[in-house]
């Protein structure tokens, strides 16, 4: 007899998540996050890369702080997605209009070489590329990655006139 079809039997997907925040505490709220990540029944080993400091693109507001998550997940993308959109409701987010600052933005980048386009999601996250903000936690956590665009490395080099320091030092 075959085996019944568990998803929660399938091996765990590599799954990587942006966090970024610029109002309030925004390196508490990302670090917050991700120990709420962390605790989520469906998402194993969460790691957190360094924390950055980058200036808003195409939006206002202060510095943002950003970090990358990796970690290992049974969950489907849409349950990822869920879990990412209650924890920044936890943290008060609200879309006042497009790229408006925020108090937390937590993004799927990655869901193992899964692709998802749908209504809602769509993966890899189509923007995360060109982003210093992304590419520069991610290289922290997963050097010499392969993006569909490129080696991450490439792709970071590319973003060199994106200004991002590390949380700990100070602004030039
Ligand atoms: P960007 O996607 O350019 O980083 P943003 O994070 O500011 O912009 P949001 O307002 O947070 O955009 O999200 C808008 C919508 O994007 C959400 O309602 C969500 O359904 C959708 N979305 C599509 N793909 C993804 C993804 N990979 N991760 C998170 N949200 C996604
Ligand atoms: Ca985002
Ligand atoms: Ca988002």
């Amino acid at each position: 007899m075959a085996e019944p079809t568990d998803s929660t039997r399938a091996p765990p997907v590599d799954l990587y998540i942006g966090l970024g925040a610029n109002l309030g505490d925004a390196a508490d709220a990302v670090r917050r996050a991700a120990a709420r990540l962390a605790q989520t029944p469906g998402i194993l080993d969460l790691r957190l890369s360094p924390l950055y400091c980058s200036a808003p693109i195409d939006s206002s507001g202060p510095d943002y702080v950003n970090a990358v998550a990796h970690a290992r997940t049974t969950l489907d993308p849409q349950a990822v997605l869920a879990v990412l959109q209650a924890i920044e409701q936890v943290h008060g987010r609200e879309r006042p209009y497009r790229n408006a600052p925020r108090t937390l933005d937590l993004d799927l980048l990655l869901y193992g070489r899964r692709r998802v386009d749908t209504a809602n999601l769509t993966v890899p996250h189509p923007r995360m590329h060109e982003r210093a903000f992304v590419l520069r936690p991610l290289a922290d956590l997963a050097p010499g990655l392969i993006l569909a665009q490129g080696h991450l490395e490439d792709l970071l080099a590319a973003c060199g006139d994106q200004a991002i320091r590390p949380l700990d030092q100070p602004a030039p």
